[in-house]
């Protein structure tokens, strides 16, 4: 009797299913630095017996290159990072995306604006530059075609426990101001689509770049705002170049190489703090992968930005 009460009782307890996800945006040919992200976020999900979703962040159509899709698959299957079919395209959830700013607006957390780019940088200096200045802020105007929508942001603290990184968090008000959820092209921002998009694919948690950090609180903003689940967080150390800059597509950063791809994820557990061990360095993926889940160690990663080695 006892004992049955017990196992009831451990199994409402029991956590549920770890779900992690990669989600690149199909924009360029992946470097170091998204193969360290994708590692990482697989090792994370996989170490706990959870899921690893892949989604390709697909909405800024204009910067989006055609078949870049099929090639960062195929480079992750290069690279043994297998994910937990099936793949969501952002493009595919326009719907949904809409359905969010429309309850954004309905419950007055969110306002259409009219400003152009130069008049919603007119407001006191935040975390990212210029913030907006409030202006259509309690105007009540229609959602007519050219306007935007921005998120009416408490000034209030929201934030994260990161994993890695510890606390961190903003005043939105003071920090950042309203941001935009929907920008006057009618596409989802990334903040309003990724918010929306990782709970529709359960994601429980985040492992991505540090870069990403400081939209964590407006992330954590829009979720509460939105009813949507909280998610755990994990930012990992970006990549410098041995100049110093940060090692990204924008930099000029350097399609991966196919080249010995076990070596490659050896050298990305050397970067989040793992000790591979060396009888592994020439192997190919699978037991480099195999290794590493059963090692994972998230308390080793670095929390500064890390220099890649010489290959
Ligand atoms: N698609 C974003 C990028 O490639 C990442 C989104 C996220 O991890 O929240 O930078």
């Amino acid at each position: 009797m006892c004992s049955r009460r017990l196992s009831a009782l451990s199994e409402t307890l029991s956590p549920t299913k770890i779900v992690g996800r990669f989600a690149p945006s199909p924009t360029g040919p992946m470097h170091f630095g998204s193969l360290l992200a994708a590692v990482a976020s697989f090792l994370d999900a996989r170490a706990a017996g959870g899921y690893w979703r892949l989604r390709i962040d697909d909405l800024d159509t204009p910067r989006v290159v055609p078949d870049c899709d099929r090639l960062l698959m195929a480079t992750l299957k290069h690279f043994g990072l297998h994910w937990d079919a099936p793949v969501m395209y952002q493009s595919s959830r326009r719907d949904a995306h809409r359905q969010a700013v429309a309850d954004l607006l309905t419950t007055g957390q969110g306002f259409v604006c009219g400003c152009t780019r130069a008049e919603s940088q007119g407001g006191p200096m935040g975390l990212e530059g210029p913030m907006y200045p409030g202006t259509c802020r309690d105007r009540g105007l229609h959602d007519v075609a050219g306007r935007s929508v921005r998120a009416k942001v408490p000034h209030d603290l929201f934030g994260v426990s990161d994993r890695v990184l510890g606390e961190y968090t903003q005043n939105l008000g003071r920090d950042v101001g309203d941001f935009v959820v929907r920008r006057r092209d009618r596409i989802a921002s990334y903040q309003l689509a990724t918010v929306v998009d990782d709970a529709a694919q359960g994601i429980t948690d985040v492992v991505r770049g540090a870069d990403l950090l400081t939209s964590a609180p407006r992330q954590a903003w829009l979720r509460q705002a939105l009813g949507l689940p909280a998610v755990s967080s994990a930012h990992i150390p970006l990549i410098k170049t041995s100049t110093g800059g940060k090692l990204g597509k924008s930099t000029g950063a350097t399609a991966l190489s196919t080249r010995e791809p076990g070596r490659q994820i050896w050298r990305c557990l050397e970067l989040l703090g793992q000790q591979p061990p060396n009888r592994l360095r020439h192997s190919s993926p699978k037991p480099v992968l195999e290794w590493a889940i059963d090692h994972w160690n998230l308390a080793t990663v670095p929390r500064r930005s890390v220099v890649l080695p010489e290959a």
